[in-house]
């Protein structure tokens, strides 16, 4: 009889042999599957079943040219995606990203995420991604507005409000959202619950901007207080300077935090201060800058050059809220020596590997990316709701929701961690529950 190790093992080897180069895809998958030895050898119907083999398979994969007129007349082509991973609790939900990076490998990797951390929310949404190398910066409004015209010309073909329900994530904010929303309907109807992430007037959420921040503060300050601890006169340290780090530093403030930095791709700030948030509001969504515009303005800020997790000083808690892989093995062992004692994930894989093996060894608090930062999606699923019921709730209303929803969420993968005797490992206990619940789902559904 084949062992759960053997099981996940044998899985994992066909997994790499079938993807070989799709690193950041593989990376996800290892690190759900290092946690899963419990809960299959609890469940031996799952081997029966087959389960690994299928849910590392994607439901659709949707590759496509994207040819758009630059403001010079020439024709840019770009390539668009669209991964429907998991459709087994609800229709395929999950952001576009805009970001040269971009190609199959991150896309698998992030909607392969992006199941566990919807189902980790309670709300019957499955998981995709999307999105294209296309590289916003540095172009103007109607370059991006005509490449987002060509990129949904094709998307829209393969979505819909029970079907797939597109979002934002890096490089699509609420500009991008509304010129593809326009898009659509040109082309089919008007359909509020088409996208998610839209503006405020034709069909957006109140608190939507916020919640992937707020929602990883209010996940962490939960984990905080179960192990005795606070926001309140902690020292933090944010990754990013986008949607999520801004809001994550208005919330951490609020809570009493002393944020001293932010970062973007090139360097970071450093303010002892605490960080302002309405000046960095201020230069990245309204003049769209870059961070030296605040260290130029702001006197105790200063700017330095390289990652922020190269930076030697005290500080307690970090969240990262860049992208994938900021954080590696060195830079884990920097924050162990720097006195940081939790560290929670506002991005998408922040953390390699390496570095997750640096937190458990040193008994940091974690906060996986897919329990920490499922706040974005959580209101996403709560604007579908809306767009249904066809009106809006108060800012109070969804902030309420995303508080309960986040709370609910660590004690999910707290109680389950328990359960299986692994302590705080609440890596293990978001994985495990989520992919328990997903699992059962398709066992129930026959042949999916
Ligand atoms: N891109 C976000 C994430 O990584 C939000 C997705 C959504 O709102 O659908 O979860």
């Amino acid at each position: 009889m084949t062992t759960a190790k053997q099981y996940i093992a044998q899985a994992f080897e066909s997994v790499k042999a079938r993807n070989p180069h799709e690193t950041e895809f593989l990376q996800a998958v290892e690190e759900l599957f290092n946690t899963l030895e419990p809960v299959i050898e609890k469940h031996p119907e799952y081997i029966e079943e087959n389960i690994l083999e299928r849910i590392v398979e994607p439901e659709r994969i949707i590759s496509f040219r994207v040819p758009w007129l630059d403001r010079e007349g020439k024709v840019q082509v770009n390539r668009g995606y669209r991964v429907q991973f998991n459709s087994a609790v609800g229709p395929y939900k999950g952001g576009l990203r805009f970001h040269p990076t971009v190609n199959q490998s991150i896309l698998k990797f992030l909607g392969f995420e992006q199941i566990y951390k919807n189902v980790l929310t309670g709300l019957p949404i499955g998981g995709g991604k999307g999105g294209s190398d296309f590289d916003p910066k540095g172009k103007t409004d109607r370059e991006v507005m005509n490449f987002v015209q060509s990129f949904m010309t094709e998307l829209q073909k393969h979505i819909g409000p029970s079907l797939d329900v597109p979002a934002g994530d890096i490089g699509v904010g609420g500009r991008e959202i509304g010129y593809m929303f326009g898009q659509y309907k040109r082309l089919n109807q008007f359909d509020a619950g088409v996208l998610t992430g839209k503006p405020i007037g034709f069909g957006g959420s109140l608190i939507r901007p916020e919640a992937t921040g707020y929602g990883l503060v209010y996940f962490t300050d939960e984990m905080l207080k179960a192990n005795g601890k606070s926001f309140d006169g902690q020292t933090v340290v944010i990754s990013g300077s986008g949607n999520v780090a801004q809001y994550a530093v208005q919330k951490a403030t609020e809570l009493g935090a002393n944020v001293i930095a932010v970062s973007d791709s090139n360097g970071y700030i450093i303010d002892e201060t605490g960080i302002d948030f309405d000046l960095l509001v201020d230069i990245k969504e309204r003049r769209r800058a870059r961070l030296t515009e605040y260290a130029a303005e702001k006197a105790t800020a200063k700017y330095v050059e390289g990652s922020v997790w190269d930076y030697e000083g005290p500080f307690d808690i970090a969240l990262p809220c860049a992208t994938q892989n900021e954080i590696n093995a060195q830079a884990a062992e920097r924050l162990v020596k720097n006195g940081v004692y939790a560290v929670a994930e506002g991005a998408n894989m922040p953390s390699d590997l390496d570095a997750i093996k640096v937190y458990h060894q040193n008994g940091i608090l974690y906060g996986p990316a897919k329990a920490a930062n499922a706040g974005g999606v959580a209101v996403s699923a709560l604007e579908m709701s809306q767009n249904s019921l066809r009106l809006s709730w108060s800012s109070e209303e969804v902030d309420q929701r995303l508080k309960d929803i986040m709370t609910n969420i660590f004690e999910t993968a707290k109680t389950t961690a328990e359960t299986y005797g692994l302590g705080t490992d609440y890596l293990a206990g978001a994985n495990i529950a989520a992919f328990e619940k997903v699992a059962n789902t398709m066992i129930a559904q026959g042949l999916v």
